[in-house]
């Protein structure tokens, strides 16, 4: 079976196309800068773990024309992986937010497509653009299934105690304000192979799942079932990340709106992209933190200090929320790569039973991989995400439910 998976971004399409057979890759690309005159296609096919990479650049007027270009190049005879786009069983799609009206993946219909839309406040900038994808793909793949996925799922088996703000309950009623969570693929997949790394059931075992790229998110996930999150209603919240904050004293957003004379939505805009990494040290990517760091740069040291002190402190407080503490899992750009980071967030924590291996957690690591030493009462692995496998196995889940 083969499944089309689909990220829809404003300006952007994301894909990859799966055999389900052996859950291996056959094609994977991004459409970019749709609708702007220097549009692109950058497109792999895998045959036999070969990699041959494509990259077109013209003009993608609008996701149609883009979704036509991703179908002629799947299925051209240079470029392609499959004969016919009919080879497709099912396209499975990324949807940011899913509000609580989605525990779960869901086959798409109209009704699903207006409960999406119902969410699109909560994810201006996402939303709309997933639901553009899946009206593209209706239009061009009809008769075949699409499968909406959220990020936001995942994270609905979370108590009230944790999702509730202490605000006014009616913003919760009126305004849907409370925490969802996002990076829901990405928690789920790391959870479910973390507890197969340490040879237990995903309902036997108590994890923290750690996702750091550019946003990074934590988890704490009890018996396969997160229990809590760090992001919040929105994206913005938990951990310093590349150009978002993370947590702040709310009362800075006023404070800074006054002082500067600015609109709710400039000092949003700073928060978001212009803080984080960046906001201490001018760059938001890890490795040129590292290479300024070694240099000297103070604030890149400073950028590193509490981005990882960030991290721990969460790790440490979802080993109070949880209690016990079978494994943590470091997963995504940041905690599958950088083994500074990685240590600096595991020492110290011998108080909690966590004993990093320095040696086995040195250097990229692209394979699942135990990090602490022998002794150590609670593992730590590096679990490569995989966030379009989990949305393909969704999808396939679904269409084996009709
Ligand atoms: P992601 O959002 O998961 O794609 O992660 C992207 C981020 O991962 C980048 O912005 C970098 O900060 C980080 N990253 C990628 N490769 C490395 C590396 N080799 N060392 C440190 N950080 C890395």
């Amino acid at each position: 079976m083969k499944i089309l998976v689909i990220n829809a971004g404003s300006s952007s399409i994301k894909y990859q196309l799966l055999d389900m057979a052996d859950q291996q890759i056959m094609a994977s690309g991004i459409i970019e800068r749709i609708g702007e005159p220097n549009g692109s296609l950058a497109h792999k096919k895998f045959i036999n773990g070969e990699e041959q990479k494509t990259v077109f650049e013209r003009t993608i007027k609008d996701h149609k024309e883009g979704m036509h270009l991703l179908i002629e190049t799947i299925t051209s005879a240079e470029t392609g992986v499959i004969s016919d786009k009919n080879e497709i069983s099912a396209i499975g799609h990324r949807v940011v937010q899913g509000g609580e009206a989605f525990r779960q993946a869901t086959l798409i219909d109209e009704s699903t497509k207006r409960a999406i839309e119902e969410n699109n406040v909560l994810a201006p900038l996402h939303n709309p653009a997933n639901l553009t994808g899946i009206r593209t793909a209706e239009e061009l793949f009809p008769g075949t299934p699409n499968v909406a996925v959220f990020d936001t799922e995942f994270h609905q088996t979370m108590p009230p105690k944790a999702f509730m703000y202490a605000l006014p309950y009616e913003f919760y009623t009126d305004l849907k304000i409370r925490r969802y969570g996002y990076h829901g693929t990405s928690h789920k997949y790391v959870a479910k192979r973390i507890a197969k790394a340490i040879d237990k059931r995903p309902e036997e075992a108590n994890v923290i799942t750690v996702h750091l790229g550019n946003g990074g998110s934590i988890s704490a996930v009890q018996q396969g079932k997160c229990i809590d999150t760090s992001m919040g209603m929105t994206p913005l919240a938990g951990v310093m990340m590349g150009s978002r904050c993370g947590d702040i004293d709310p009362a800075i957003s006023g404070y800074v709106a006054d002082q500067k004379n600015l609109s709710a939505g400039e000092v949003d805009a700073i928060l978001n992209k212009e803080s984080g990494l960046k906001g201490i040290c001018g760059m938001n990517d890890m490795r040129d933190i590292h290479e300024s760091a070694a240099q000297g740069d103070e604030r890149a040291k400073l950028a590193v200090d509490m981005f990882t002190y960030v991290v721990k402190k969460y790790i440490g407080s979802y080993f109070a929320a949880l209690g016990t503490v079978d494994a943590i899992a470091f997963t995504a750009g940041i905690g599958e790569n950088d083994d500074i980071v990685r240590a600096a967030v595991c020492t110290n924590m011998q108080g909690l039973g966590v004993e990093i291996d320095l040696a086995a957690n040195e250097g990229r690591i692209s394979s699942e991989k135990r990090i602490s030493t022998e002794d150590s009462k609670v593992q730590v692995w590096v679990i490569p995400t995989n966030e379009e496998l989990q949305i393909a196995k969704d999808t396939v889940a679904i269409l084996e439910k009709q």
